[in-house]
């Protein structure tokens, strides 16, 4: 099982302008079959699928570990195309049609369905998928598609970043390229300790510099690339260090680190602000901030009682609604009895 912590992976700014075309090829670096939804997913579902992880462990704690860093690059990516769409569409009286640009943007989705907000998919408009993932049980196979996966991915975030310029977007990249040449070269350790193949001399490639980007650059003068993490304060995942450990030839003989829990530069992230254009968060906002204003002057006691469900939560949230009372401290008025519908 997972923790959640309210922290992004890096210290994130929002950025100077919008850029809801470049946020539309940032979805593929989210849902596109390399992208992170893709890396997550392989990794979390080839780990409950894991035979003899007991017997196996280390190899199971590079994976199991890796599946929890990828969990922190989907919300990474998602807040950059969030905060790349922010204040793309003007607040405007709907009659002067103020989503008019919106129709030309190259993702109509991120309006319409989204209400601003980042979708699931490619940068074509193709849903992600879980035929993306491939989990074999046969451990060697597994970890050469990981390698193969984590390979395509840098290259996919070297093409994406060329094509913007937004600095939340490069910002992201740049980190997720160090990452992910952390993750390529760690499945390609495993296979080293297994097979004694070295894959990254039989497949140089793609031949990417991360030291010529400028946001790739500075996490590696703080040794990122040679840091794992296992997400866990208690010693579990710690035997990821019989993959992960000793000199490494791509970080000029210095040693690789395992280090317990998150990085130390994980920070919190920018607040996203309302489009009353797009009803974000919804037609009347003053409402809704009064309530949970109301609710946080008591102390954070959650309204709900034993028993309600998320329904009576929504239903409470307008006045008079059936839910209403379930509300400590919003007053209401008692229920008006609904006129019955007549009977043919
Ligand atoms: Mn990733
Ligand atoms: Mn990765």
């Amino acid at each position: 099982m997972f923790m959640r912590s309210e922290k992004l992976l890096i210290p994130l700014q929002k950025p100077a302008n919008p850029d809801p075309n470049g946020a539309a090829a940032i979805q593929e670096l989210l849902g596109g079959k390399f992208g992170e939804m893709s890396t997550l997913n392989n990794y979390l579902h080839q780990s409950f699928a894991f035979k003899e992880k007991k017997k196996l462990k280390p190899f199971y704690d590079l994976i199991a570990s890796i599946t929890a860093e990828e969990l922190g690059h989907v919300e990474l990516v998602s807040t950059a195309i969030n905060l790349m769409l922010e204040g793309s569409v003007p607040e405007a009286d709907p009659v002067s049609g103020p989503l008019q640009e919106a129709a030309n943007l190259r993702n109509t989705h991120h309006t319409i369905v989204g209400g601003g907000g980042h979708q699931v998919m490619d940068s074509m408009g193709h849903f992600w998928s879980g035929q993306h993932v491939f989990a074999s049980g046969n451990l060697v196979t597994d970890l050469l598609h990981n390698f193969f996966l984590e390979t395509g991915a840098r290259m996919h975030k070297h093409r994406c970043y060329q094509m913007t310029t937004n600095q939340a977007a490069r910002d992201v990249i740049g980190y997720l390229m160090v990452r992910g040449g952390v993750h390529q070269a760690a499945y390609a350790l495993a296979l080293r300790k297994i097979t004694g193949v070295e894959v990254t001399k039989m497949l140089p490639t793609p031949n990417i510099d991360d030291a010529k980007i400028p946001e790739a650059r500075k996490w590696q003068e703080i040794g990122s690339h040679r840091k794992l993490y296992t997400w866990n304060m208690d010693g579990e995942y710690a035997d990821v260090k019989g993959v992960w450990s000793g000199p490494a030839d791509w970080a000029d003989g210095e040693e690789l680190e395992v280090l317990p829990g998150l990085p130390d530069y994980a920070a919190e992230g920018p607040v996203m602000e309302e489009s009353r254009t797009l009803f974000s968060p919804d037609y009347a906002p003053e409402e809704i901030y009064e309530i949970a204003a109301q609710l946080m002057a008591k102390g954070g006691i959650s309204p709900l009682q034993p028993g309600d469900g998320l329904h009576s939560r929504f239903q409470g949230s307008v006045p008079n609604s059936p839910g209403a009372s379930a509300q400590e401290g919003v007053k209401t008025e008692p229920n008006p009895t609904k006129p019955k519908k007549k009977s043919k």
